[in-house]
């Protein structure tokens, strides 16, 4: 399987290659030349199969030569080992052909563990087969650094630095990647918005000469084993509600587009998904998108679903590849115009992005009456993403098809907006109630290029 940039500029990769750079050298991102296809017999035989079986045969034509059968289905199995529930990604019935796919049950309780506890898997295998070393940079507005720092702690092939914008992450996202003591790792609370994190990001990879000496690699969601990872729960719950013979709809709490990616990857494969619904917060520029065509930034206006606070949203790229028929000379324009405020998606592209998303957003007073009211209805306590997610469901649901809305965080890492909601405080699941006695290492840096790197390399004493 060879993988190709969406802006159609740089080298075709293997899995392996792609997943250790992360964004391609012409600013693209990577995707699978062709999508491999799984026909009606091989879903229903997957019936009945544990997570980890699945998640094997999902992901097995993707990884080429890569990894052996053998290497890649113990990284699934030691990948998926930390998690609290022995179905990984249960379904929960919120109503009437409603449900909710609970994707909080990994180690930093969101769902960023599905990919990246895999990720991190990968990343040591293949690292020390080569005997090399990396410098891993993310990223976050919460989770996803969260998540990272808890799959590479400790690994001996990696540095791990995370960029989250200060003072805007709430206290159990900070902590989760504050507390852990291996010298591998490294929480830097940037003065800025979770965009400034991401941009200086990118500035690091297109910064050939520092990306060059540190051996800079990403596992933001631009990382394309991030998003084949997330294809796998799209088809285990599809399948324990009748797939491949019934079709039914997602819902998803969306911010950079990684996780509805992955669902209309599982529907390209052949999963029969009906409706692909993008649910947004207050930052609604996807929504905004899809409703006239126009991706224009805003300022991004913090909300009590913090991880879906975003103006750019990255993995939107893939999206827009696809539409303009693969063309890469396209979308590195629209690209460039995006550097100066926006652009507009031709008509015929925004026609085809209409034929896979819906999307629908969320006010802050809906979000919260909506973890409210399912509160009282079903005795479920939604996380604010979460809530976003089944309030646009509810508006767009189909009563003939059944809809799955994605539960991407557990609502004790988000407690200040449930107890507001609620008047309940959710607690943490067991393993991680001391969370707020161990002790924080931040480190404070401005949002500058040169800093961060001249901080970056004295970490790592290159
Ligand atoms: C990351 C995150 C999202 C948004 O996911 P994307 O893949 O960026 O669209 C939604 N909810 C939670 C809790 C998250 O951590």
């Amino acid at each position: 399987m060879r993988y190709v940039s969406t802006r159609g500029a740089a080298p075709d990769l293997s899995f392996e290659e792609a997943m250790l750079s992360g964004l391609a050298r012409d600013g693209g991102l990577y995707v699978p030349a062709e999508v491999p296809q799984v026909s009606a017999g091989d879903f229903r035989a997957m019936r009945g199969l544990s997570y980890e079986e699945v998640a094997f045969r999902v992901m097995r034509p993707f990884v080429d030569e890569s990894f052996s059968d053998e290497v890649f289905g113990d990284l699934i199995g030691k990948a998926y080992a930390s998690f609290g529930h022995a179905a990984r990604a249960p379904l929960v019935q919120l109503a009437p052909g409603h449900f909710l796919c609970e994707l909080f049950h990994g180690p930093t309780l969101a769902f960023k563990d599905f990919a990246m506890q895999l990720i991190g898997q990968l990343f040591e295998e293949a690292l020390t087969r080569r005997g090399e070393r990396v410098t891993i940079v993310g990223a976050t507005s919460g989770d996803t650094g969260s998540a990272a720092i808890e799959a590479f702690r400790g690994l001996d092939a990696v540095d791990v630095f995370i960029l989250y914008p200060h003072g805007r992450v709430s206290d159990v996202q900070r902590r989760q990647m504050t507390t852990p003591s291996e010298a591998n790792v490294h929480a830097i609370a940037l003065d800025g918005h979770f965009d400034d994190c991401q941009a200086r990001l990118k500035d690091m990879f297109n910064h050939f000469e520092f990306r060059d000496r540190v051996r800079l690699a990403g596992v933001n969601s631009i990382n394309w084993a991030r998003v084949l990872a997330q294809v796998v729960y799209y088809v285990t719950s599809a399948l324990e509600l009748g797939a491949p013979e019934r079709a039914v709809s997602f819902t998803v709490p969306t911010g950079n587009f990684g996780d509805i990616f992955a669902g209309y990857i599982a529907k390209r494969m052949g999963l029969p998904i009906d409706r692909l619904v993008v649910a947004t917060n207050q930052n609604d520029i996807l929504h905004r998108c899809l409703s006239s065509g126009a991706y224009e930034t805003d300022t991004v206006t913090p909300s009590i679903s913090p991880s879906m606070d975003i103006q750019v949203s990255s993995n939107f790229e893939r999206a827009l590849f696809d539409a303009y028929g693969r063309d890469g000379a396209a979308v590195a324009q629209l690209m460039d115009e995006l550097k100066s405020g926006g652009f507009r998606v031709s008509q015929g592209a925004l026609e085809t992005l209409r034929e896979q998303f819906s999307s629908g957003r969320a006010s802050e007073e809906e979000t919260l009456e909506t973890i409210a009211r399912l509160h009282r209805t079903t005795g479920e306590l939604l996380c604010p993403h979460s809530a976003v997610g089944v309030h646009v469901a509810e508006a767009q649901r189909d009563p003939a098809v059944p809809m799955i809305t994605l539960a991407t965080a557990h609502p004790a890492k988000f407690p200040d907006a449930v107890e507001t909601a609620t008047g309940i405080r959710p607690g943490l699941p067991p393993r991680m109630a001391d969370l707020f006695e161990r002790p924080e290492r931040i480190t404070r840096a401005e949002n500058d290029l040169a800093a961060l790197e001249t901080l970056i390399e004295e970490r790592i004493g290159s």
